[in-house]
C-alpha cells in the first residue's frame, strides 16, 4: 500500500479500509496545527494507478480474510473532498470495482471544500457513497477562527453543512476545547453550540488543544499574543458544550488529546454525561491534568 507520512484517521474509522488518494493539506494555516509537518509537500493527489494498485492490493488481502472485508473506505489525508467531483467520482468507481460491495466512503473534508461542488454534485457524491465526512470545524466562534486562521467563519459551517444535509451527505463534527484561549473558552462553546443546534452532525467529537513547539501558535504564545486556557477551563468549556447541545448527536472525546475518552449519546446521555464532567473538574487539578497535556508527545 501507497502510505506517505503519518496516516491520521478518527478513531471510529478502524474498521475502515484506508486508502490514500491524497498527502497533506491544502490550507496548511491553522496555527495550532503541525500533523502534516513531516511530509515535504503541502499537499499531492495520488496517481490514479497507485490508488488502482492499492485496491488491488487489499482485495487480494481480503479474499484470504473475506470474514474481515471492509464495508467502508476512509479516504486518507486531510482534506480529499477538496478534490474535484470528476476526481472523487473516478475514485469511488474504482473503489467499486474492486470493492462492489464497499457501501460507504468517508473522507476528512474542509467547510471549504464543500463549497466547491454544485448541489448536484454533492447529491451525485452521496449516490456515489459518499457518507460520513469529518470536518474539523474546531469552534463556530468567529474571533478565534480568524485568529487561528481557518479560512471559513460560523456562517460558512452553517451554509455548507446545511448542503450536506440537503444532499444526504451526513458528518462528523471535530470540536477543538481550547482554541478561543484564555477567558473564552465557554463563549466559544455557546457560539459552537448554537451553529450544531442547526445542523446535524451525528458525532460532535471533542480534542484538546495540545500545543507543539514547531506550531505557529505557539510563536504567537512566546509573543504574549496569546494565552492558553488552563486544562481546568478547558473541561468548563467542554461542559459547557454539552450543556448547550440540544439535537440529537453523540458526544465524543476519543484520542490522546483528551485524558478522559468519552462516547455518550445525547439527549439521552446528557445528565450523566454532564455529572461525569462535574466530577472531573470537582476530583482533579491543574497541575495533574497539565502533566497529562504535558505527556502528549504525539497526537
Ligand atoms: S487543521 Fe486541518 S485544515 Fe488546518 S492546517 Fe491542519 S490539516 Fe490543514
Amino acid at each position: 500500500m501507497h502510505y506517505t507520512g503519518t496516516i491520521w484517521r478518527p478513531p471510529y474509522e478502524a474498521a475502515s479500509l484506508l486508502l490514500e488518494v491524497t498527502a497533506g493539506c491544502t490550507h496548511h494555516q491553522c496555527k495550532f496545527c503541525t500533523l502534516y509537518a513531516d511530509l515535504p509537500f503541502a499537499f499531492r493527489m495520488s496517481p490514479m494507478e497507485d490508488i488502482a494498485s492499492d485496491l488491488k492490493e487489499a482485495q487480494e488481502l481480503y479474499c484470504r480474510f473475506p470474514k474481515r472485508k471492509p464495508s467502508r473506505t476512509f479516504l486518507t489525508g486531510a482534506n480529499p473532498f477538496v478534490l474535484d467531483y470528476q476526481k472523487l467520482m473516478a475514485i469511488a468507481t474504482q473503489i467499486h470495482c474492486y470493492f462492489p460491495e464497499m457501501s460507504t466512503i468517508g473522507c476528512f473534508a474542509r467547510v471549504t471544500d464543500v463549497s466547491l461542488k454544485t448541489d448536484e454534485e454533492l447529491a451525485a457524491l452521496h449516490k456515489a457513497g459518499f457518507d460520513g465526512l469529518t470536518i474539523g470545524i474546531e469552534t463556530a466562534d468567529d474571533e478565534a477562527l480568524e485568529l487561528m486562521k481557518k479560512g471559513y467563519q460560523a456562517a460558512d459551517i452553517l451554509t455548507q453543512c446545511s448542503r450536506l444535509d440537503k444532499a444526504g451527505i451526513g458528518y462528523y463534527f471535530f470540536y477543538l476545547t481550547g482554541i478561543c484561549g484564555a477567558g473564552r473558552g465557554e463563549a466559544g462553546a455557546r457560539a459552537t453550540a448554537a451553529v450544531c443546534n442547526q445542523l446535524h452532525p451525528r458525532i460532535v467529537g471533542a480534542n484538546m488543544l495540545t500545543v507543539y513547539s514547531d506550531s505557529l501558535l505557539y510563536e504567537e504564545i512566546q509573543k504574549g499574543n496569546w494565552k492558553e486556557e488552563s486544562e481546568t477551563e478547558k473541561y468548563r468549556e467542554m461542559r459547557t458544550l454539552v450543556q448547550h447541545l440540544e439535537i440529537p448527536t453523540v458526544f465524543a472525546a476519543l484520542g490522546a488529546s483528551n485524558a478522559f475518552q468519552m462516547w455518550y449519546t445525547l439527549p439521552d446521555d446528557k445528565e450523566r454525561l454532564l455529572a461525569f464532567l462535574d466530577d472531573v473538574i470537582r476530583t482533579t487539578n491543574e497541575e495533574e491534568l497539565r502533566r497529562y497535556r504535558d505527556s502528549v508527545h504525539h497526537l
